[in-house]
């Protein structure tokens, strides 16, 4: 069930996640950008593990807050304000608990649209929203059914939606200063929004 106490482990978690593939992501980002992807996310979720543990939230849209505030503040990089957004946008629809796979349907949109806005992208350029918008679909399509099938069909989504960025030519952020020398190479941040799902997937099941 998608309650507080599961999703403040999912949250937990990404700190762990992210020192993990702290270098893998660097390397990515190596090859289109400027190497410090792995370094922004592992730095932003461990701030975000210590404020949560010397603020425990109250509800999710707390939770969401404090990693929304978090993420701004100590992520340099695009990533930081773009996820920071994400999370801000999303928190304040997931007031009603548990949470179910309908109004996370709801908040993930919200916070996409929020990615989007702020970031001036849509898919097809290469970006982090390649793997969100086909797993919101993936969530949207499986929202009648349950809870951890519809997170494990979203993180499936993102996988496929991460993959189909290797032969995409960048047209946002910092790899599009690469032009076609972009293609060939998976994008960071749809790899660590994959990350990111995939984790959310793991915290849920593991509580079931
Ligand atoms: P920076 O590019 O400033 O070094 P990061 O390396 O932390 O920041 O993050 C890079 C990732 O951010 C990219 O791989 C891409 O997924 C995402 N990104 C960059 N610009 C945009 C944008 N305009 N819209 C959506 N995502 C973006
Ligand atoms: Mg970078």
């Amino acid at each position: 069930m998608l309650t507080l106490e599961a999703l403040a482990r999912w949250v937990d978690s990404l700190a762990d996640v992210f020192a993990e593939n702290r270098d893998f992501l660097t390397g990515l980002d190596s090859a289109i950008g400027d190497a410090d992807h792995g370094i922004n996310m592992a730095r932003g979720f461990g701030a975000v593990r210590e404020a949560l543990q010397k603020t425990p939230p109250a509800d999710v849209p707390g939770l969401f807050r404090t990693v929304s505030t978090t993420l701004i503040r100590t992520v340099g990089g695009a990533s930081g304000p773009l996820y920071g957004t994400f999370f801000m946008k999303a928190g304040p629809l997931l007031s009603a608990s548990p949470v179910d796979i309908p109004a996370l349907c709801a908040a993930f949109g919200a916070g996409v649209e929020g990615i989007g806005k702020m970031g001036k992208s849509t898919t097809g350029e290469k970006t982090m929203l390649d793997a969100w918008v086909p797993a919101l679909e993936a969530l949207r399509a499986a929202s009648g059914g349950e809870v951890a099938a519809a997170l494990s069909s979203a993180a499936a989504a993102a996988r496929a939606g991460m993959e189909k960025t290797i032969p995409m030519v960048a047209t946002k952020g910092r790899a599009s200063y690469l032009g076609e020398r972009s293609a060939g190479h998976p994008d960071p941040g749809a790899t660590s929004t994959l990350l990111l799902l995939e984790a959310l997937r793991d915290a849920v099941c593991e509580g079931e």
